[in-house]
């Protein structure tokens, strides 16, 4: 098994180290609904990339129940 032949010093630890800090992503508020989101992606809230609805946002389960609700008005 391979051994280190020398302690490894605390600066060498922390000039390692000075690569690991975590970034802050930059967020744009969408035109649409307010909500933070990533510049030039579609917004996971309301489902708008500008001033097109481009992402299905509604629930499965509301989804689920509109459906329901349609067939119980048809009857
Ligand atoms: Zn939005």
């Amino acid at each position: 098994m391979a051994v280190p032949k020398k302690k490894t010093s605390h600066r060498r630890t922390r000039i390692r180290r000075s690569h690991d800090g975590l970034t802050v992503p930059n967020l744009v508020a969408c035109k649409k609904c307010g909500e933070m989101v990533l510049p030039h992606r579609a917004c996971a809230n309301c489902g708008y990339y500008g001033d097109k609805k481009v992402l299905d946002t509604e629930s499965p389960l509301a989804k689920k129940l509109k459906k329901k609700e349609a067939g119980e008005n048809d009857q």
